[in-house]
């Protein structure tokens, strides 16, 4: 690890798995028992407001019940200790990530994330987004505008993830890019593996089991992460 300077980290749900909070593709290919046409995309919105603000109302109150894991802590652990560059890319909505650097006296931590948040609300009105940790469906008014306008600050499928040029700037200068607990499945996170691979960084995969680009990676580690991440972290740091 001794050439390794900047690291960028892309996590996917199966990071937030062992703290309780279901993956995407887990359940037969039902997402808590919906289809992902049904409450993920900007068409299923339009159609059934109702629906789609009850499911995000739902995920929102489970995601506040749940813990950061040994995984997400070592990742805070590293982003405390890393003298280097690091990106820690989230596809996640959760708050996890944070939380394990709060719990580790991290006042900031260096995590982006590309879908959105379950903890933010944003308004179609005046386009500001605003904390949120109640729910949606009884149509509150934006705290910045009063408008009756909020949805869900969740990247659906059809939209374009947030802060791509930083995220492609990030894996420009890496050195070395991780993936954890991640299907390699949604676009266009599942391409940074090979984005990472031209800009020259060396790739690294830790997940359940093989994800759909397992092949795209220089070294693959199969486990829960709870698990690989905290010995990977280790690793890295020499410890
Ligand atoms: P995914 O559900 O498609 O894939 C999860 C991957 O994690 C799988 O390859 C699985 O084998 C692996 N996995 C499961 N348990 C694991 C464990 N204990 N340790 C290591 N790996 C484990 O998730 P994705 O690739 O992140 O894509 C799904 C999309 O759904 C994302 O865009 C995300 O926004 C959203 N999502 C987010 C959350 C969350 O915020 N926690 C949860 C579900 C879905």
């Amino acid at each position: 690890m001794k050439d390794i300077r900047n690291i960028v980290i892309l996590t996917g749900a199966g990071v937030s798995a062992e703290s309780g909070i279901d993956t995407f593709r887990g359940g037969g290919g039902l997402w808590e028992q919906h289809r992902v046409e049904d409450v993920a995309t900007p068409e299923a919105f339009a159609r059934d407001p109702d629906l789609v603000l009850r499911f995000y109302d739902m995920r929102r109150e489970a995601i506040q019940t749940k813990a950061p894991n040994a995984a997400h802590l070592a990742l805070a652990s590293l982003d405390r200790e890393w003298p280097g560059e690091l990106l820690i890319v989230t596809q996640n909505v959760d708050d996890l990530h944070e939380r394990a650097g709060a719990q580790i006296g991290l006042n900031e931590t260096r995590v982006l994330h590309m879908h959105g948040e379950h903890l933010n609300a944003w308004c179609m009105a005046c386009d500001e987004r605003s904390r949120w940790t109640g729910s949606l469906i009884d149509r509150p008014a934006c705290p910045e505008c009063g408008e009756a306008a909020l949805r869900p600050d969740i990247v659906w499928f059809g939209e374009m993830p947030y802060r791509m040029d930083e995220i492609f700037e990030a894996l420009e200068r890496a050195d070395l890019f991780v993936s954890i607990g991640t299907s390699g499945a949604v676009y266009p996170a599942a391409g940074f593996v090979r984005n990472a691979r031209e800009f020259g960084a060396q790739t690294l995969e830790l997940n359940l089991e093989p994800s759909q680009g397992t092949h795209w990676f220089d070294e693959a580690r199969h486990g829960a992460a709870t698990e690989l991440v905290a010995a990977w972290v280790d690793e890295v740091l020499d410890r």
